[in-house]
């Protein structure tokens, strides 16, 4: 009876959503307005709320940061559900998910650096920064540059995507029930083309935050990916790696940015308005709701 009864209350597919900061810095009030709006969103659906450490980036990333992080949620109120998931320590994940596009052949190794890139972004055509397209290399040359040991990086061939898929490369759609920043709201048409052939992998650098991101999300059953409305347009690429790798997809809950005093986008740097500083001042966790319009 009582099962039949827990049966009809739990929904088939339970909320559960995440908040994945970068250890790079302090966090800011618009960190603070994501992982709030994320938290109440999993509070007011009975759901589940994580948290996911994006400490990739090894030389930007430290323990400090992440145990201040944790510090600054727990004043503000939050619990998540399970210990918190670091990106640092599923590099197997990662490499298996890299693996199992690889071996299907879509991808391939870009030798440009980031000042190749630059320039070619700056010679496209009416100055429109294009995405970029570089496709793999010859054979002979790629022999001769991994024989000098040059870094690359593993890219995701739109175009062997598009063959392999087919006519569902086109019909790929995602849900965003928040808004993207011009305001794109409810089905929208994936279109990966937006943002060319990815990096998913840096031979320097390791997994890409798309492949990252997308796998993480994924493995950890999370339904709603609720975060600031300028990674609205990750969601166009997201959307092809999870058909890619059969991974569900979530519903997307783009939010609004928080802006500084003049108006500019917050950064970790800005020390004024960060979750640290304003305690010191004195301000509560409510003053700190009150003040993102969170009541
Ligand atoms: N780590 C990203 C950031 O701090 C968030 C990525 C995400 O929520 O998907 O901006």
């Amino acid at each position: 009876m009582l099962d039949q009864a827990k049966a009809n209350v739990q929904r088939p597919e339970r909320f559960v959503t995440r908040f994945a900061p970068s250890p790079t810095g302090l966090l800011h009030l618009g960190n603070a307005f994501s992982a709030l709006t994320a938290f109440d969103a999993a509070c007011a659906a009975k759901g589940r709320f994580l948290l996911r450490i994006e400490d990739l980036d090894a030389s930007r990333c430290r323990p400090d940061y992440e145990a201040a992080i944790q510090k600054d949620l727990t004043w503000l109120g939050l619990a998540w559900d399970e210990a918190p998931l670091r990106q640092s320590q599923r590099s197997a994940a990662y490499t298996e998910a890299l693996q199992s596009l690889q071996s299907r052949g879509l991808l391939y190794r870009c030798f440009k650096t980031r000042k190749d890139m630059a320039a070619a972004m700056t010679n496209a055509p009416h100055g429109f920064p294009a995405p970029f397209w570089g496709g793999p290399i010859p054979p002979a040359l790629e022999s001769e540059l991994l024989s000098q040991g040059a870094p690359f990086a593993w890219r995701l061939s739109l175009e062997r995507c598009r063959a392999l898929l087919g006519p569902a490369f086109g019909e790929l759609r995602f849900f965003e029930a928040g808004q993207g920043p011009n305001g794109e709201t409810g089905w929208i048409a994936a279109q990966p083309e937006s943002q060319g052939d990815i990096a998913l992998a840096r031979k320097d650098i390791g997994f890409s935050y798309h492949l990252a991101a997308c796998l993480d999300d994924a493995q950890s059953g999370v339904t709603h990916v609720i975060r600031g409305c300028d990674l609205h347009a990750a969601a166009h690429v997201h959307r092809l790696l999870q058909a890619l790798m059969g991974w569900p997809a979530p519903v997307y809950v783009s939010h609004r940015l928080i802006l500084g005093p003049e108006g500019q986008r917050l950064a970790k740097r800005d020390k004024a308005e960060t979750l640290q500083h304003l305690r010191q001042t004195g301000l509560t966790p409510n003053d700190i709701r009150a003040r993102l319009g969170l009541g």
